[in-house]
């Protein structure tokens, strides 16, 4: 074996890839009992594609990250729509002017969309912080309706805390449209897989130089002695691709970086189409944050319909439970960088991925960064 690649995730099986390409003899272990990390996705008992982690769509501006993906799948074309449901009504989001003459009086609404072309002419969107901060009253009015109805509630959700700890300027991404405009993401290649997520990673792998063994906990065999790499007790030379969470190969000695789990309730109606779009948020639900509906993603026209409810949950190790989200505080942030300290200074190590980076990545940010290593390896 020329590398070890702890991690059969995007990072770690694009690695492996690169690597296999170039003559070496590459093993990847995993953990869990599948490929594909996060991504992976399977064909439930209803025979609807289903994504294990949550949903996925592969959306990136750039065409060589695009075309590297075509060369293990086929893609379709596919622009994901996402809703919010409130007072039992739809809405698209981003929000868009539907939300206008969906939630206000015609006559309010009619003024507040003409204020909101008029303040913001020539843009498409502004984000919610803008809004928020417009000195018109009318239009303030609006985006703090908004605040209120939805982001608030769901981001108290997602990270366990109340709605008046929620301070606004977390939202100074989040983007309000000014037209009737749909779609979640403005990325010129927004696709889904002809086949599943699972068989591109398939196809990745397949290659006689990668070994892959699943099932298998690296920490088991791979750990840290002053400053060397072991593994099963004798000091590995070669390199390691480690995509695992940085405190746990340092067996927490400056404690356990924090993360939000997700808890998935799967469920399966005869019902043709339970909402309206495949992602729709539920701010007034109490403990789900919003509802996956997998024959829209990608659309899978047959009868009846599979969907899981997502709940955020405290994640704490060792539990049956994954780390999805980095909490990310000064003080986490602080811990992490003394974890990096220790990491970078083993030289065969190259850490890398979401849990490594201790960053929430894209597919096409994980892709990218993935390759960046790859040539400069
Ligand atoms: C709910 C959700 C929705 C998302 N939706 C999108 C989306 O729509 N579009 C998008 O671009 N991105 C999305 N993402 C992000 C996407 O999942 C990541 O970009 C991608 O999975 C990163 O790949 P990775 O290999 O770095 O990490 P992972 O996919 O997490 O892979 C890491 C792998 O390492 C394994 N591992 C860890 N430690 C060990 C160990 N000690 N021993 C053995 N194995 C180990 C894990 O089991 C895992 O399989 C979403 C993420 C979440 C959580």
């Amino acid at each position: 074996m020329d590398c070890l690649v702890a991690g059969c995730g995007l990072t770690g099986s694009v690695i492996a890839r690169q690597l296999a390409e170039r003559g070496a003899q590459v093993e990847v272990w995993d953990r869990r009992a599948h490929i594909g990390g996060n991504m992976y996705d399977y064909v439930d008992e209803h025979g609807f594609l289903v994504q294990k982690y949550g949903p996925h769509t592969f959306h990136t501006k750039k065409k060589e990250l695009f075309d590297y993906m075509c060369r293990f799948e086929q893609w379709q074309e596919y622009k994901l729509t996402c809703g919010a449901v409130w007072n039992g009504q739809y809405t698209p989001t981003p929000f868009n002017f539907t939300t206008i003459d969906t939630f206000f009086p015609p006559e309010q609404g009619e003024r507040l969309k003409g204020k909101l072309k008029a303040a913001f002419a020539g843009r498409e969107f502004a984000t919610v912080v803008e809004v928020l901060e417009h000195p018109d009253p009318d239009i303030r009015a609006y985006a703090e309706y908004l605040f209120e109805k939805d982001y608030a509630p769901y981001t108290a959700k997602q990270w366990g805390i109340s709605s008046a700890e929620i301070d606004p300027s977390v939202l100074k991404r989040v983007p309000l449209r000014f037209s009737y405009d749909e779609g979640y993401f403005d990325d010129s290649y927004q696709v889904m897989p002809v086949h599943s997520f699972t068989r591109f990673f398939k196809n990745l792998l397949d290659h006689p130089n990668i070994t892959v063994k699943l099932g298998v906990e690296a920490l088991k065999h791979l750990r840290v002695a002053n400053g060397t790499l072991l593994l099963n007790g004798v000091e590995i030379t070669a390199p390691v691709v480690y995509t695992g969470a940085l405190d746990e190969l340092f067996e927490g000695i400056y404690g356990h970086l924090p993360y939000r789990s997700l808890r998935f309730e799967w469920h399966y109606t005869e019902q043709g189409s339970i909402q309206a779009a495949p992602v729709v948020a539920y701010p007034q639900e109490a403990a789900y944050t919003r509802i996956t509906e997998f024959k829209k993603l990608p659309l899978q026209d047959k009868a009846g319909s599979s969907y899981a409810l997502e709940y955020p949950v405290p994640y704490s190790e060792g539990q049956a439970m994954e780390p999805y989200y980095p909490v990310l505080t000064e003080e986490s942030k602080k811990q992490y960088a003394k974890y990096r300290k220790l990491a970078e200074q083993i030289p065969n190590l190259i850490f890398c991925g979401r849990l490594a980076d201790f960053k929430y990545y894209n597919m096409d940010q994980a892709l990218e960064n993935a390759l960046n290593i790859c040539k400069a390896l």
